[in-house]
């Protein structure tokens, strides 16, 4: 049996577009970039990646395309929000005073902190152990914002020094640091499959 790759975007507006499409693709999916609402027409999942929040939102704001976004995930497009991605899923930024007055996409029940690990300097990677994966996978943490609470119906995947950085909730996966920057495309893999 064949079965079709699943259409996966990702949203190209700024940010880490490129890693994720190329991490995407060496998973089986078909990638395509998106910046307008038509856009988002026929595909399985969308990745909000990493980069600014306060960039994206502004960007996107004269075409719509954040409560577009919002509206296509009702009718059951996965989303796949990556450290700037996951500020823009999180239905509460504790921090929002950059981001008033712009529509986020929102849908994903925990509050963030931007910014929470500190400054560009303070980057750091480290090993993570996330539920569904046999190896620890490396992850990438760049002024990543730190999931502060996480309500109920979410799953935490996998959490360091102390705070969940990767969870689940039904067609939404978050993750505060960059999965794209390495080799390793096994939560692309995952989110593929959540898609599909
Ligand atoms: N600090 C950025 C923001 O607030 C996120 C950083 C990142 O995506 N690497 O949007």
């Amino acid at each position: 049996m064949v079965t079709a790759a699943p259409q996966i975007g990702v949203l190209a507006l700024q940010g880490a577009v490129a890693e994720h499409e190329r991490s995407l693709r060496s998973v089986g999916a078909q990638v395509r970039t998106v910046r307008r609402p038509a856009e988002l027409e026929g595909l399985d999942g969308l990745v909000i990646p990493g980069g600014e929040s306060t960039a994206m939102a502004r960007l996107a704001a004269p075409v719509g395309l954040m409560p577009a976004i919002r509206a296509r995930h009702e009718e059951g497009m996965a989303l796949f929000g990556t450290c700037a991605g996951l500020i823009l899923t999180a239905n509460t930024v504790s921090d929002a005073e950059a981001l008033q007055g712009y529509d986020r996409i929102g849908g994903l029940d925990v509050v963030v902190r931007r910014n929470a690990y500190g400054s560009q300097l303070d980057s750091f990677t480290t090993d993570l152990d996330v539920a569904g994966l046999a190896e620890p996978l490396p992850a990438v943490f760049i002024r990543a914002p730190i999931i502060e609470e996480v309500l109920d119906g979410v799953e935490v995947l996998a959490e360091a020094a102390g705070h969940p950085v990767a969870v689940r909730q039904g067609r939404i996966l978050g993750a505060s640091f960059h999965s794209e920057l390495t080799r390793d495309a096994r939560l692309h893999q995952l989110f593929t499959e959540l898609a599909r």
